[in-house]
């Protein structure tokens, strides 16, 4: 089996450390819901990895214990995700900006990220940028830092306000993460359908042959919302009006799209 990819996720700030703060926003809120909420996106729809927050309450950690976290559980790359302050609008992100091997291959991996991000929020693209921060610095796998936003500048502190909005900026970092790393999406279960293929069929109220409802046709099609149960000595589906029918192929055909 292929070893899982490990995903190490820092939401800046959290416990004493409030971060940036404005409009009502602080900065350690916004990043441990986009965090939380990046985990379960790649959770629920990517498989092959394996993921760690540096923290998931509101917690006050050090810059060294949150390197030394990712450094000695080997993660193979490393987001810290921030919100900006200080007069401007937009996204931004950021690798270390000295030398050291693997350079190439971090901004690479930030490139696809980054694009992802920008692709998904709606909000001004201010580059990719190189700086000497501590999260990129001494990270010793590839590391970026996010900086999604301003909590001080009107616009975006309206955006950063609505959940839907921390889910699309969450979503860009999932998304850009799984295409970085060349993550699976989950196999999508299929949708199952029936087709009626006698002239005539009843369907039920309830799982009970006796609690007739009213009768179907020849070629209508019905969506499968329950999937083939038994019911006394026979078998039903529950279709989408919420209506039981009989799974017996002499008058069902059922199939997936
Ligand atoms: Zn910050």
């Amino acid at each position: 089996m292929r070893k899982l990819v490990k995903v190490f996720i820092d939401p800046g700030h959290g416990g004493s450390d409030p971060g940036a703060g404005g409009n009502g926003l602080l900065e350690k809120d916004l990043t441990l819901k986009i965090g939380l909420k990046i985990r379960d996106i790649l959770k629920a729809e990517y498989e092959g990895h394996s993921i760690k927050l540096s923290r998931t309450t509101d917690q006050t950690l050090s810059l060294n214990e949150r390197t030394k976290m990712a450094n000695n559980w080997n993660a193979n790359i490393l987001v810290s995700v921030h919100i900006n302050s200080g007069g401007g609008t937009g996204f931004e992100s950021y690798i270390y900006n000295g030398n050291f091997s693997g350079k190439a291959e971090t901004n690479r991996l930030r490139g696809i990220i980054h694009d992802e991000i920008t692709k998904e929020i709606d909000l001004k693209d201010r580059g990719k940028k190189e700086a000497n921060f501590h999260m990129v610095r001494e990270s010793a796998m590839p590391a970026l830092l996010t900086e999604n936003g301003f909590v001080d500048h009107k616009d975006d502190a309206a955006k950063l306000k609505t959940d839907s909005y921390l889910t699309k900026i969450a979503r860009g970092h999932a998304v850009g993460l799984a295409k970085a790393l060349g993550l699976k999406k989950k196999a999508e279960k299929k949708q199952q359908y029936i087709e009626i293929v006698t002239d005539s069929l009843w369907t039920y109220n309830s799982p009970d042959w006796d609690d007739r409802a009213v009768t179907v046709k020849r070629g209508e099609v019905f969506t499968v919302v329950k999937d083939k149960f038994a019911v006394g000595n026979g078998h039903m589906y529950q279709i989408k009006s919420g209506l039981y029918i009989t799974a017996n192929p002499s008058y069902v055909r059922v199939y997936t799209k």
